[in-house]
């Protein structure tokens, strides 16, 4: 079979999608672009905001007009809450939710008659290719919070990973595959083992004793998460990275309180200060949601002071859009959809404003960087430990290497991340 992928939304998806299409690889089938005839197109959808789904819906029609005949497998987050709309669209022919969707191989194989369906027990670990230098390891699904605004929990399930002991199995065959950067990646990372009796810093210690790997970095923790311990682990780590991704959401407390986040700006602010006392030149980026409840003008300008006093890199800025059967549709004053669009905009001034003051105070610094094997018109680019973009002429001996280099005007990429 020739088969197509499509991929909506987080970094987890990319890496199932990744995953999907490796193993099909493995059992003979073609792998090819989306444009492009194919006998099955993958849509992994994702159901964040109302734009992704109707991304999601523009997928499908897109695969259906370029092969009637195909299978059309729509999987993920909008497949597991509205399984029965998309079934409807024409050219579906299969809808997995996320409890299922790694069995997409299995099941095509079944249909064909091939082999038998796997259990469904265990934990999938999944993790991304096709980058020599980084690979994105999903270590953790589902999620037990229920913030006011977010669908995921309904879509994704509650909290589960896999045991540590299995993790680490499948770490060590992704460093064996030769990655030397990996990125763990989760719904709620930092719940990870919780259902289990084990626990997230436990794995990171036993992580950070596989030498192949040279670099780790946490896709994502929740800042009430993000322990003292984990922190301090991270500041004397072999591979950890003094990198962090530490969702803020929102830099009020009476609107983190209507989302039910599990902190406030207090705590929040107390880890960053801890992460910079220890690792100075950390790169920290923070999600914040634009225009939920009860963000007015003057909670929103505590927003903007919050994160103008606080040592961020950069932001992820998402503007917020009802999510059905989410808490949020009944709570608090509503704000109108042109502001939240102000509200987005000012903030994703903000973010450039810090991401540039972030490059500026690392200029004359010497980092580690990885670099990666794509040729840009006789350029190479890669990461250094803390997150900022770097070019250099391109020189195949350096692909997948670690170089020390002073960070200058001349070789950071400062769009890389905003
Ligand atoms: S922590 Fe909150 S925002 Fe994140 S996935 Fe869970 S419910 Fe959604």
């Amino acid at each position: 079979m020739k088969i197509a992928a499509h991929t909506l939304g987080c970094k987890l998806n990319y890496a199932e999608t990744s995953d999907l299409l490796r193993r099909f690889s493995t059992l003979g089938h073609t792998i090819v672009d989306f444009h492009e005839q194919a006998d099955l197109y993958i849509v992994n959808t994702c159901t964040v905001t109302a734009v992704a789904e109707k991304k999601c819906r523009s997928a499908i029609r897109q695969a259906h007009r370029t092969n009637p005949d195909a299978e059309i497998a729509v999987i993920g987050c909008f497949a597991q809450v509205a399984a029965s709309d998309i079934g409807k669209i024409p050219g579906v022919t299969l809808v997995l939710d996320n409890t299922q969707k790694h069995l997409l191989p299995s099941i095509m194989e079944e249909r064909s008659g091939k082999v038998k369906m796997p259990s469904t027990d265990a934990f999938p670990l999944q993790y991304s290719s096709g980058d020599r230098t980084r690979t994105f390891f999903k270590i953790q699904d589902g999620c037990d919070y229920f913030c006011t605004y977010c669908a995921i929990p309904f879509a994704r399930g509650r909290s589960r990973s896999a045991s540590i002991e299995e993790t680490l199995c499948m770490a060590r065959r992704i460093a064996d595959e030769g990655a030397k950067e990996v990125v763990l990646t989760g719904v709620n990372t930092g719940t990870f083992g919780m259902h289990q009796g084990e626990s997230f810093i436990d794995l990171l210690r036993e992580l950070d004793g596989i030498k192949d790997i040279l670099r780790y970095r946490i896709s994502s923790i929740e800042p009430n998460l993000l322990t003292d311990d984990i922190i301090d682990f991270v500041a004397h780590s072999r591979a950890f990275l003094p990198h962090f991704h530490i969702p803020l959401q929102a830099g009020s407390d009476h609107v983190l309180q209507l989302m039910h986040r599990r902190y406030d700006t207090a705590l929040y602010a107390a880890k960053l200060e801890r992460i910079k006392a220890l690792m100075p030149d950390a790169c920290i980026a923070a999600d914040v949601m634009a225009g939920f409840n009860g963000e007015n003008e003057e909670e929103f300008s505590k927003v903007l002071a919050f994160i103008e006093s606080l040592p961020i890199s950069y932001l992820h800025v998402f503007t917020y859009s009802d999510r059905p059967g989410t808490a949020a549709l009944r709570l608090g004053e509503k704000i109108p959809i042109p502001v939240r669009h102000e509200h987005t905009a000012r903030l994703l001034e903000l973010s450039q404003k810090k991401h540039a003051q972030f490059i500026d105070s690392q200029l004359g610094k010497r980092r580690t960087v990885l670099w990666e094997h794509t040729n840009h018109n006789g350029q190479m680019e890669g990461w250094t430990d803390n997150y900022i973009r770097l070019a250099r002429p391109y020189d195949p001996e350096l692909v997948a290497a670690v170089t020390t280099e002073e960070i200058t005007p001349e070789n950071v990429v400062r769009e890389s991340v905003v």
